[in-house]
């Protein structure tokens, strides 16, 4: 177990240190995370988690968690939907991150509650939630099985999965794409947020992400029912959707 490897981008690691080299770069970019992200989709960032949410069928009064929900984008929007009734945790294993959310929902009105806790031991009961969600965060995941498994474990019967990640693009934008962002954005990092580093591994770790097919595989295994996915942007995000039955 102790020698099991995986991936960082690129790179071989150690699985114990993966965490670790994943909790540093989310430490550095945590500061610019909002703006980069507007300015690095150029604002389709926030189609996408729109399209999220009203996928979700998420309605007043229901129980949802945002896992890795960093600057709480999805959990804002949860919050506005679910109502005094619901319930929207926002929860993350960075507190960077997570300390940036946690001020965002406050400063808007909408006082979460909030755990830092790993996708892979969520600490909340079986059955919990109506609707579990996790933005761009299950490509960061050392064990993404164990973490689809315990996001299926606190959702009820009849609850939903939603993921939302980068995924495999339409080969025609496969050049243009790969220019993108392994030129653009790493240098749009440095001259941003002075880090073209986490850029090249954001770059990266998207190559290394199970593809559409292979992440509704994934889903399946872990007992989600009735899992189908949309492609957005040609493939450069899926948003996958799995039934606890
Ligand atoms: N969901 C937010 C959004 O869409 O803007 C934030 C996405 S950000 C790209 C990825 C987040 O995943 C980071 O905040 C990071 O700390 C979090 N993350 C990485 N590994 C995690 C894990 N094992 N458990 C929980 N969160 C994790």
């Amino acid at each position: 177990m102790g020698d099991q490897k995986t991936h960082f981008g690129f790179e071989t690691v150690a699985e114990k240190d993966k965490a670790r080299r994943v909790a540093g770069v989310f430490t550095s970019v945590a500061g610019n995370y909002d703006v980069m992200n507007d300015l690095m989709s150029l604002g389709l960032h926030r189609l996408w988690k729109h399209f999220t949410i009203q996928i979700s069928g998420v309605r007043e009064g229901e129980r949802v968690l945002d896992v890795a929900g960093g600057t709480a984008d999805l959990s804002l929007a949860f919050a506005r939907k679910v109502g005094s009734s619901g319930q929207v945790w926002l929860t993350d294993i960075n507190h960077a991150m997570l300390s940036r959310g946690r001020d965002r929902v406050t400063d808007q009105g909408h006082p979460l509650p909030v755990a830092q806790c790993d996708a892979e031991k969520l600490p909340f009961p079986d059955a919990w939630f109506d609707c579990v969600t996790v933005a761009f965060g299950l490509r960061n995941m050392t064990h993404k099985d164990c973490a689809l498994a315990e996001m299926r474990r606190v959702l009820r019967p009849g609850g939903r999965l939603l993921v939302l990640e980068f995924s495999k693009v339409w080969k025609p934008l496969v050049p243009a794409y790969d220019f993108y962002s392994f030129k653009i954005l790493p240098w749009m990092g440095e001259r941003v947020a002075k880090d073209a580093e986490s850029y090249r591994y954001l770059a990266e770790s998207i190559r290394m992400h199970p593809d559409q097919e292979t992440l509704k595989g994934m889903m399946e295994q872990v007992g989600l029912s009735r899992v189908e996915y949309f492609n957005l942007a040609g493939g450069v995000v899926a948003l996958h959707r799995g039934y606890r039955i």
